[in-house]
């Protein structure tokens, strides 16, 4: 079989992190960023990509 690392890093680039109470949300990285997402917890619209490293 063949890998796709692209459809891989597509799926985990598309998952961010509320930055107040640090809950999951899927979501299109163009909404997250014409602040389109509510987080569903505290409806802070700052979210952080997921797989950022320290
Ligand atoms: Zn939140």
């Amino acid at each position: 079989m063949v890998r796709i690392p692209e459809a891989n890093k597509r799926l985990f680039s598309n998952i961010f992190v509320c930055k107040k109470c640090k809950t999951k949300v899927r979501s299109d990285s163009n909404r997250i960023r014409n602040k389109e997402v509510k987080c569903r917890k505290c409806n802070s619209k700052e979210f952080r990509a997921k797989n950022v490293k320290k």
